[in-house]
């Protein structure tokens, strides 16, 4: 399964909002087959849709989809010289497929800052730095030997270095590789460097609790969202402390508290639902009187392969997938409507499905 990891300096809130995203997360009873390692929190995807579709279709068992946010524990400081804890530290973000990077925006005399004081970019470059300089280690290495096989004629060797060619000046001037654009044919070179940098990103501005209610508007923030602009990367903003409490709520309580707050949902909703479109996630839905559900695909996924999300017989027998989309069951208001006006498809294996499609598939046993 797809995973974002978070990271950040020590003290900056990191654990208070892996905390939140275990106390919020999912009920692991509705899982029973799934196994989750302890720096692993498996959180529910907050759709409203859902809710609806179970309205329309008479239901009230509600499955919303799921996944996972991985703590990365280990020293960021010299990490790339292998110093310490280092090491693991960069292996755990190589293990993750996109990375959530909290950075202190918060004042607070009664907690350390590593760094003695609170500047957001500074910390956000101590750690870019080590993950810039780990790749570029493994791009030099790659370098020096992929240039003599070019030089050579070797086809396969000039495809390498012209890829290198473009990450390696971004490294030298401490750009992250992201910021180099490649061709369908290079991402797949690019994917088998196994690079930190390539990985997508997004940072969580983790605010003081008294600027919950607007975070945009703490000092910090517009700070962290230039540099973020800068790399096309996205900043959320949060309290992580006011998450771990809201987290610890029942839904009673969590409502009158946001309601207090100002705000309509909790900060970590929209962290859940950005590290999932980062993930370059997307969710379909089946709907049934039985029971509502949203499964999770891949974006670009063809129908046969999203059948196979629900059961591995629904993908290798797949024949076709009536499929509607989520407006216009929202819009006609029932099944049988959105039939009449002749908006329920008959889809074959080559449509790709799109986020907020309702599919029921057909498939041979
Ligand atoms: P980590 O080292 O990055 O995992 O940081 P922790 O989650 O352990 O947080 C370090 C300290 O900062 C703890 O004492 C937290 O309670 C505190 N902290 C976290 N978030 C906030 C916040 O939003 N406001 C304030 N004032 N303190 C916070």
């Amino acid at each position: 399964a797809l995973t974002a990891g978070i990271v950040g300096l020590p003290n900056v809130g990191k654990s208070t909002l892996f905390n939140a995203i275990t106390k919020a997360g999912a009920e692991m009873a509705n899982y029973p087959f799934a196994t989750i390692e302890p720096n692993v929190g498996m959180v529910e995807v907050p759709d409203a849709r859902l809710m609806r579709i179970a309205e329309i279709v008479g239901t009230n068992k509600i499955i919303p989809t799921t996944f996972e946010f991985t703590d990365i524990a280990g020293i960021v400081k010299g990490a790339s010289q292998g110093e310490g804890l280092g090491n693991k530290f960069l292996e755990n973000i190589r293990q993750v497929n996109a990375i959530v990077h909290v950075v202190r925006a918060f004042d607070d005399d009664n907690i350390v800052h590593v760094n003695g004081t609170v500047d957001p970019i500074d910390d956000i470059e101590t750690i870019n730095t080590e993950l810039v300089l780990a790749d570029l280690e493994a791009v030099d290495k790659r370098y020096a030997k992929v240039s003599r096989a070019a030089k050579g004629g070797d086809k396969e060797s000039k495809a390498e270095f012209d890829v290198l060619e473009k990450i390696k000046p971004l490294l030298d001037a401490g750009k992250p590789a992201r910021l180099a654009e490649f061709t369908a044919e290079q991402e797949k070179i690019v994917h088998g460097l196994f690079l930190l940098t390539t990985k997508p990103i997004l940072y969580v501005a983790n605010v003081a609790e008294d600027d919950m209610a607007n975070p945009q508007g703490s000092k910090y923030f517009a700070q962290i969202e230039a540099y973020a602009a800068a790399e096309g990367a996205d900043v959320i903003g949060l309290s992580a402390r006011a998450e771990e409490e809201i987290a610890e709520m029942d839904a009673d309580d969590q409502a009158e508290f946001l309601e207090m707050a100002g705000v309509s949902e909790p900060g970590l909703n929209l962290l859940i639902r950005a590290a999932y479109h980062l993930l370059n996630l997307r969710t379909f839905f089946t709907a049934g009187v039985k029971e509502t559900r949203a499964w999770t695909f891949k974006a670009g996924a063809k129908a046969p392969e999203t059948a196979g999300v629900i059961h591995s017989d629904f993908e290798r027998g797949f024949i076709r997938a009536e499929t509607m989309s989520f407006e216009d069951l929202d819009q006609y208001g029932s099944e049988k409507a959105v039939k009449e006006a002749g908006r329920l498809r008959s889809e074959g294996k080559e449509y790709v499905v799109q986020d907020g499609d309702i599919m029921e598939f057909l498939f041979n046993v």
